[in-house]
């Protein structure tokens, strides 16, 4: 574990100091509001012109759609879900065992407990493997997702097709790309009910996950629209370089998705340590896509939840959020593959491809929707991608790495640098960590 009271950043962070935030999504707003209540004297600086980052939301015919996160996970560990609940904001519960899976052309119910248990006892080995390596010191890639989980569709069919479904979103891309990392995970944090990618009390936020993310920031004031070009070492201290201006600071802490640290938009002068681009460039930053539909009523809306999409050609899974929060809408979600192909389409003909899916699974006398929506992460230059997973190359200690300041004075924070990366609260609590880090210097 690195010790912050050994680094030099221990004689030159004072209270009262200059700490300039890149970035006010959950990460950034968590670390300001912290330095703020410490006494620091903080500048949060946001390139898009609101803030949530990837807590994003979009109305759709007044209908809230949400085009980053969607979920509060796993309620024991989750401290903006515990947040919400205070703070008396409706939730919407979802069962993602509420399901149908489209597989071979029929519809079949789910009941994937056998399948789960399945994965558990296929993961018992590596996670024995993964801890004696562990004790001895050892760093060793893993597995692919691929290379565990499709020796077991054979036997569990349907089952098996709507988790792996759920799963290739979960992490934002093919499972042959992504490692064991996210299921030996489950293992490792007390507490956590870990990587579950059929959880029941997951839940949706009224009104979307971008206002409640913003309503976070109580005391911060962002400069939105303002893009930070370049983070400069001085002799004294930081000086970042924006689209208006030049900020000195005693330190910075730099939220930016993994995305924008891989294709280098920011430019570090000195250039980041080794350590930490080969970090960068080991994790993997997958892609999702979100298209929803808006009918004009909730008439149709039945008892399931998700709907698997295993024959779909764009499409991982649906979600049927008129039978979660009564509002008319479906959203489907598209990852790997199915993205790439999603890509190929217009607006226009993904909705036509999705109101078809609705209808051959939901009810085949659903009324034509009355507006449509779609995102591209990919090509938002703010995040370039969705969120981050473990790639073939990881080796288990990116974040660590990623977390060592940088010169004494620089920080990198963020959702892929925590223990629950791919998560809103963990970004929330990453964030928290770095201006701990500096609070505690
Ligand atoms: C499609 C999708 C679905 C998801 N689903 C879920 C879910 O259901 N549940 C869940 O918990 N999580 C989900 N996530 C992940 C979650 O949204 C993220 O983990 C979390 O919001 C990341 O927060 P952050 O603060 O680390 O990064 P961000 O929210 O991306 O914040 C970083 C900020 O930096 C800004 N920035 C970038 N470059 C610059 C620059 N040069 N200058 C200034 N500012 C800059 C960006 O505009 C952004 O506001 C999803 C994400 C996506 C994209």
């Amino acid at each position: 574990m690195f010790d912050f009271k050994k680094s030099p950043m221990h004689d030159r962070i004072q209270p009262h100091s200059t700490v300039v935030v890149i970035g006010a999504g959950a990460s950034g707003i968590a670390a300001s509001e912290k330095l703020l209540a410490a006494g620091f004297k903080v500048v949060l600086i946001e390139a898009r012109d609101r803030m949530g980052g990837r807590a994003s939301t979009r109305l759709v015919s007044s209908v809230p759609f949400d085009t980053g996160a969607s979920w509060l996970a796993d309620s024991q560990v989750n401290y903006l879900r515990t947040t919400a609940e205070s703070s008396g904001v409706k939730l919407y519960p979802t069962d993602f065992n509420r399901a149908l899976v489209q597989y071979k052309g029929v519809n079949v119910p789910i009941n994937p407990t056998e399948f789960m248990k399945a994965v558990e006892r296929r993961m018992a080995l590596p996670y024995i493997k993964l801890h004696i390596r562990e004790f001895f010191g050892l760093r060793k890639t893993l597995p692919s997702m691929a290379s565990m989980l499709d020796p077991l569709l054979k036997k569990h069919g349907a089952q098996a097709a709507y988790a792996r479904e759920l799963m290739i979103v979960n992490e934002a891309d093919n499972l042959d790309q992504t490692s064991i990392a996210t299921l030996l995970r489950e293992h490792n944090l007390p507490g956590d009910d870990g990587y579950d990618p059929l959880p029941t009390d997951d839940v949706m936020v009224d009104g979307g996950m971008q206002a409640f993310v913003t309503s976070l920031a109580k005391n911060i004031k962002p400069s939105l629209g303002e893009s930070v070009e370049a983070v400069i070492r001085t002799e004294n201290g930081i000086s970042v370089q924006t689209t208006r201006r030049r900020i000195d600071a005693d330190s910075v802490i730099v939220t930016v998705p993994l995305g924008v640290l891989k294709a280098g938009t920011i430019r570090f002068d000195p250039g980041l340590p080794v350590e930490h681009r080969a970090a960068i460039d080991r994790l993997g930053f997958g892609n999702e896509k979100k298209t929803c539909l808006v009918y004009p009523d909730t008439n149709w809306a039945k008892e399931h939840h998700m709907v698997g999409l295993h024959d779909s050609t764009y499409f991982n899974f649906m979600v049927n959020v008129a039978a979660i929060a009564g509002k008319p809408m479906i959203m489907a979600l598209s990852a790997g593959n199915k993205l790439i192909a999603a890509d190929s389409l217009s607006i226009d003909e993904l909705a036509a491809a999705l109101h078809a899916n609705v209808r051959a699974t939901l009810g085949s006398d659903i009324p034509d929707p009355i507006d449509h929506s779609t995102t591209d992460w990919g090509n938002d230059p703010y995040a370039l991608g969705a969120y981050s997973h473990s790639s073939l190359k990881t080796l288990g200690n990116e974040a660590e790495i990623l977390q060592r300041p940088i010169a004494g004075r620089i920080l990198l924070a963020g959702e892929a640098l925590s223990d629950r990366n791919g998560y809103v609260d963990g970004a929330w609590n990453d964030g928290q960590r770095a201006a701990s880090a500096i609070i505690n210097a």
